[in-house]
């Protein structure tokens, strides 16, 4: 008897279920009516697609989104699962052939279009089969409250209605508590059924950096991806156009995307992307939707957002395929006060709105401290309980120590308070630096007692301050204008002389990355991709369709020299093992004889609790005495897992000991290693990259790896 596990590893090659979807399955399967909330990319899809396999009767699935339904349907064939759809993108002799498919009980699971549910002949049809399972994809669009509002998903509460005996599954990644509820209200579902995951993707390494010089920092970031897949959002058409043209140029591989494209264009532009054929797209926020590439590495917001709900739906465009992803935010003050002018020229109600939104952003952006998972993931009314996530800009920032900001402090307020509490942070600053502006003579403000007293501070500096005063309660800003006005708590602080701790900005902020470097063999990855794309062009599909990029790690790090053993990579199933599985054992085999590699084994994989301290304990237990070799064996990890904790740890501040037992650990020289050393002296130790260019690639990063670590326990 096949169960949920099973087929999970059988049919779609997954090792284990991701949060909530065995839950929700499990109710499914129990013939009650489910309510699923999870985020992009959380994997909805199976939630529906493992009950069609298992449930007597058809499984049917309404979508409005046609591109969408296409690439799922191709999935679903390309793992053996008999899936068809209907709509009106069909040629007519196709519509045909698939209803007679689903009429002889020969098809398991069946997409619809909303549109194409309602018309009679579909009506015919189900009434001449049996209807297991109603499954109703993007459900916030059935309430007015939502977002997204579409008038024809209200009738599919009427088609709920004509089949009572089917059970019913909703499925959204966005619903606020008030759409939840009108959700289940139109399709008279019980409490008890609701299942929400968690909006938290552990995966995206979650980056706000100041924007500088926002094309030198892309393309410093870009040239440390190469080979990599992403998304770099603009504000504007324009900025779009000029952005790809100007790393086109750069010799990346790379497409534009927005409204302003004719509609051939831009298909042919996002298909490329989704294939693989280019690597890089610069896009207005028009990009994304229904877009369902695994495999993109990176997304960077070029310029600000609009809001946090779309920034975070951008972002979450990347790593769907769970492997580490990294979204970068360039933000600066002069994109804020850019869309405030565009949101001055709004009025009443849309302008309150879009300022709420801009001002949530600009706290978000402008935290040096906190979490940045903490505000993303209250916007969406979870709390995030953890320290530290140890994926975010801020986390893995060495914190900086608060110093004594009591003098400026004072100086900031009370200028405030002698500029009648009328003016921004610009004037203010002015004024304290002795600006000469026309606006600053003009209302004599040269004559103040606080005119020139603030000349040791730059103006960033003084803005940096300001915001700071502001979080902490002793500033406030109100208006279009942003005038400033002193809390009745900053009188407070002003007249006891409070002692007011705080960061004076410097320059360059001090960051100190955990490097999330995956361990596989690049070269073999290389080819595997390669087969890959020739695969996927032979069958004219996306190349993800075969296998995603995880596999191909998987692949690239084990290298399995058997189908069984190829089996056990992420994503393989059994139809894809007949299919592929001899094509990409070849490969493999050719590449390892040619290197002398032998397999690795795969062991099985680790409950995933707790992996967030592994690092604390592996620390503390080597701090402790235990070899690296014997940790290894206990967590059934390569010791280079182990070393990767080891280095987390100390990056996290805890010194290590007993450096003999790391220097046990390389291979290298001693010369080599002396020369390693002084290179990391020099360069620091926070990125392996430039001291490998120093060397001249002369020592592998595995050994730079192991280096580092005996770096920073000296
Ligand atoms: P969404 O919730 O956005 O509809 P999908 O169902 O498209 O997400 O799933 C996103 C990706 O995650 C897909 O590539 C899917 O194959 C993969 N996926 C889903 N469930 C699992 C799992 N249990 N283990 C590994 N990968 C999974
Ligand atoms: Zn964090």
């Amino acid at each position: 008897m096949p169960t949920p596990a099973s087929i999970l590893k059988d049919t779609f090659g997954y090792d284990s279920f991701r949060p909530l979807q065995r839950e929700v399955i499990e109710n499914i399967l129990a013939g009650r009516d489910t309510l699923a909330i999870m985020p992009t990319g959380g994997g909805k899809s199976l939630c529906y697609q493992i009950p069609s396999l298992l449930l007597d009767g058809l499984t049917l699935v309404v979508s409005p989104l046609i591109a969408l339904m296409k690439d799922q349907v191709e999935q679903m064939r390309a793992s053996g699962v008999p899936a068809v759809m209907l709509n009106s993108s069909l040629p007519a002799y196709e519509y045909q052939k698939n209803m007679d498919l689903v009429r002889s009980g020969a098809v398991k699971l069946l997409y619809l279009a909303p549109e194409t549910l309602l018309t009679p002949r579909i009506f015919s049809l189900l009434s001449q089969i049996e209807l297991a399972l109603l499954t109703i994809d993007e459900a916030h669009c059935i309430s007015e409250w939502g977002h997204d509002f579409r008038p024809e998903y209200r009738q599919i509460t009427e088609v709920r209605q004509r089949y009572p005996k089917a059970t019913c599954l909703a499925l959204t990644a966005t619903a606020t508590p008030r759409v939840r509820a009108d959700i289940k209200s139109s399709l008279q579902f019980s409490d008890s059924n609701e299942f929400i995951a968690s909006f938290n993707r552990p995966n995206l390494f979650i980056d706000v950096r100041p924007k500088r010089d926002a094309i030198g920092q892309t393309l410093d970031f870009l040239k440390e991806r190469k080979e990599q897949s992403g998304i770099i959002y603009c504000f504007s058409r324009r900025q779009v156009d000029e952005l790809a043209s100007y790393l086109e140029m750069k010799g990346f591989s790379v497409r534009p995307y927005h409204a302003g494209l004719d509609a051939n264009q831009r298909k042919a532009n996002q298909e490329a992307f989704i294939r693989d054929d280019v690597q890089i797209i610069v896009a207005t926020i028009a990009f994304g939707m229904g877009i369902n590439k695994p495999n993109v590495r990176f997304v960077i917001h070029f310029d600000l957002p609009k809001s946090i709900e779309g920034y975070y739906q951008e972002i979450g465009r990347a790593g769907r395929d769970d492997l580490p992803a990294h979204c970068l935010l360039l933000y600066n003050y002069s994109d804020v006060s850019k869309q405030r002018y565009f949101i001055n020229q709004k009025e009443g109600n849309e302008k309150r709105v879009a300022t709420e939104h801009l001002d949530a952003l600009v706290r978000y952006a402008e935290d040096e401290i906190n979490c940045r998972r903490k505000p993303l993931l209250t916007y969406f009314g979870e709390s995030y309980e953890a320290e530290n996530c140890q994926n975010c800009d801020n986390c893995t920032t060495e914190k900086r120590e608060q110093t004594d900001i009591t003098i400026p402090a004072q100086k900031f307020l009370s200028c405030v308070k002698r500029t009648g509490e009328r003016f921004g942070a610009v004037h203010v600053t002015g004024v304290l630096r002795g600006s000469k502006r026309a606006k600053i003579l003009q209302y004599g403000h040269d004559k103040l007692s606080t005119y020139g007293i603030g000349s040791e501070l730059s103006r960033p500096q003084w803005k940096h301050l300001a915001r700071q005063l502001e979080q902490m309660g002793y500033l406030a800003k109100e208006g279009e204008f942003q005038v400033l006005h002193v809390t009745p708590e900053g009188m407070d602080a002003l007249r006891k002389r409070t002692q007011i701790m705080g960061h004076i900005q410097e320059d360059s902020r001090q960051r100190r990355k955990v490097p999330e470097k995956l361990e596989y063999d690049q070269s073999l990855f290389a080819i595997l991709r390669q087969k890959r794309k020739n695969l996927a062009d032979e069958a004219g599909m996306p190349p993800y369709i075969i296998f995603s990029d995880k596999t191909l790690v998987e692949m690239s790090a084990y290298y399995p020299q058997s189908l069984e053993s190829i089996l056990k990579m992420s994503g393989v199933g059994q139809v894809k093992l007949r299919r592929y599985g001899q094509d990409f054992l070849r490969e493999i085999k050719s590449y390892c004889a040619e290197k002398g590699i032998s397999e690795k084994e795969k062991t099985v994989p680790r409950p995933r609790n707790n992996s967030g301290r592994r690092y604390m304990i592996v620390g503390e237990m080597y701090n402790a005495g235990e070899s690296i070799q014997s940790l290894a064996e206990r967590y059934q990890v390569q010791t280079s897992t182990i070393l990767n904790h080891l280095a987390k740890f100390a990056a996290a501040g805890n010194p290590l000991k007993n450096a003999s037992e790391l220097q046990a650990q390389t291979s290298l020289s001693k010369e080599k290693q002396e020369k390693a050393l002084s290179a990391f002296d020099e360069l620091g130790t926070d990125f392996l990259k430039p001291v490998f260019d120093r060397l001249n690639g002369e020592i592998s990063y595995e050994e730079l790896k192991i280096m580092r670590l005996i770096a920073v326990s000296r």
